[in-house]
């Protein structure tokens, strides 16, 4: 497979979809970037990096910070986290408040909000300064020191955060937040800043295409079977109340952020990142979408 043509004729035939999304708006530091942006890049796990497009240009990664934060603190915490998040889809907007009442503080999965939030207080309880953690975990997985919050769009969260802060408040309420709700949403805001580009996100995603394993840290980051288990978890609910649109058009665990960014997993082969900040009605990035389907469906590269 030519996967850099592959790619610069993905970039060419999504063109025509970056008028139609929209940027996030309800973040007003996100609503500034121009739709018109395009960028993808594969890792492979023979060492190969592809880039099309804006591929220099750093974005906020937003929830794809929580597919990082959750393999961190797992690897930490271990199987206990799981008494505290559930792992199931939620079929419900990523900021939804409806199901934890009825589910006692429990969120569904740790990749909608109210999941984040816990999985990041027990990753304050295991590392103290959590979002540094992640921020050192993101450096030593892109092979890029420089990388670093973006302290603007977290003050922006932070002052219209009022979604975050009910669900972190409620949880508290349930006993399912252990620390203080203050620190906590700093730390997620924080973690949800980070600006990468699309080659520092595809290489900071290859561990999890090599069971665990990281080619660029040479670290042990996950057991082959949790690896497993945070793919799986990607696929099923890495893009909220699209993840079945996803398996069934792009068939790679994926993860996304508000940002316009998405990282899709191949286990065993490649780390895939995509930008283009226009959101669908589901806040997923509208041309990434289109770029993965057309990736892997040209391709015949899938989980599937
Ligand atoms: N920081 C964003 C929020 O909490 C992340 C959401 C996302 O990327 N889906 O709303």
């Amino acid at each position: 497979m030519d996967i850099q043509n592959l790619i610069n004729s993905i970039a060419h035939d999504v063109e025509p979809y970056l008028a139609q999304g929209r940027p996030a708006d309800y973040i007003p530091a996100l609503a500034m970037e121009s739709p018109q942006q395009f960028a993808m890049a594969v890792a492979t796990l023979d060492g190969g990096l592809y880039a099309t497009g804006l591929a220099d240009k750093r974005f906020s990664i937003q929830s794809i910070s929580k597919a990082f934060m959750l393999a961190h603190t797992l690897q930490r915490h271990g199987e206990a986290l799981w008494q505290r998040v559930g792992k199931e889809p939620s079929g419900n907007p990523f900021n939804s408040l409806v199901q934890l009442e009825y589910e006692h503080g429990i969120p569904r999965n740790p990749f909608i909000n109210a999941g984040a939030l816990v999985v990041t207080d027990i990753a304050i309880s295991e590392f103290g300064d959590s979002s540094s953690a992640l921020r050192d975990f993101l450096r030593e997985e892109s092979g890029e020191p420089a990388i670093d919050f973006d302290y603007v769009i977290a003050a922006s969260e932070a002052e219209h955060g009022h979604r975050n802060a009910a669900l972190g408040h409620f949880m508290k309420s349930c006993n399912n937040i252990t620390g203080g709700v203050e620190p906590l949403l700093a730390h997620y805001f924080r973690a949800c800043s980070m600006r990468m580009n699309v080659r520092e996100l595809a290489r900071a995603g290859l561990f999890l295409a090599n069971h665990g394993v990281s080619p660029v840290s040479g670290q042990q980051r996950l057991s082959r079977s949790q690896a497993k288990q945070v793919n799986a978890i990607m696929l099923t609910c890495g893009t909220y109340d699209a993840a079945g649109e996803f398996a069934y058009r792009v068939g790679l665990p994926c993860k996304s952020g508000v940002g316009g960014g998405i990282l899709a997993v191949l286990p065993g082969k490649m780390s895939i990142a995509v930008w283009s900040p226009g959101l669908d009605a589901r806040g997923n990035s509208l041309a990434g979408l289109e770029a993965l389907d057309r990736f892997t469906t040209r391709s015949g590269e899938s989980v599937f």
